[in-house]
């Protein structure tokens, strides 16, 4: 999923400055699993934000409104109304990055800002804790290395061997982590695969990384 984590109160009120009358948009997807942008999270933030205007002596009116999700258009299309009826003049979104960007093309008489920085694809390792997994480099690897991904989680994104300056089993980069290049060869050899890592291998196809521009992914048998 999507991880994302909500910006500071202090840079969510200068953005907010010179509004009096907000739309904050929440999404049921990611960012809800993450807790940072789901039912819950909207309604703490708007709280926050009025009482911290309040305090401010320039009270903002803030209604709450969460989408099943913000990374679909048709899902964007229920702001319609909403914005139509309440005269609001700005839409902050608690979405990943996605959702801030398909209401602000939608929407042209509207300010929209992002409530999240979103921050990476990943995955949850405990209660509160969430890790990157993957760089969506367009080109998936991970069956060359007993499953685990060492452009993402190898601190030097090796992709044919270790550092050396691992040492037990942690990364010298980040002594926090596992080294990931430990991982891959500890789990090859229970596989019985170590070979496999000592085989040259083809140069990676970076081909489908965003250096090029915007990617798209198209199935011809899904359009119209
Ligand atoms: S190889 Fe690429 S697509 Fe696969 S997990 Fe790593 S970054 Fe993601
Ligand atoms: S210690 Fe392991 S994970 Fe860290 S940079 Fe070196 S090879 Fe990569």
């Amino acid at each position: 999923m999507i991880i994302a984590e909500r910006k500071p109160i202090k840079e969510l009120l200068e953005m907010l400055a010179g509004h009096d009358r907000v739309l904050l948009v929440g999404c049921k997807g990611c960012v809800t699993v993450c807790n940072a942008g789901g039912v819950r999270e909207v309604g703490v933030l708007a709280s926050a934000l009025r009482i911290a205007r309040r305090r401010q002596g320039r009270p903002i009116e803030i209604d709450e409104m969460t989408l099943d999700r913000q990374c679909e258009p048709e899902f964007i299309s229920w702001l319609e109304e909403p914005l139509r009826e309440n005269g609001y003049t700005a839409v902050m979104s608690a979405a990943c990055s996605v959702g801030p960007q398909y209401i602000a093309e939608r929407f042209d008489n509207v300010a929209v800002m992002p409530a999240l920085n979103t921050k990476f694809i990943g995955g949850t390792l405990e209660h509160g804790v969430w890790a990157e997994f993957c760089r969506a480099c367009g080109n998936c690897g991970i069956h060359n290395f007993g499953g685990l991904c060492p452009i993402t989680r190898c601190s030097k994104g090796l992709l044919h061997g270790p550092c050396a300056g691992s040492s037990g089993g942690k990364c010298e980069v980040r002594p926090e982590v596992d080294c990931i290049w430990h991982l891959i060869y500890t789990r090859m050899k229970n596989l019985g695969q170590v070979d496999k890592l000592k085989a040259l291998k083809p140069a990676k196809n970076w081909s489908g990384y965003w250096s090029g521009g915007v990617r798209r992914v198209v199935r011809e048998d899904l359009t119209l």
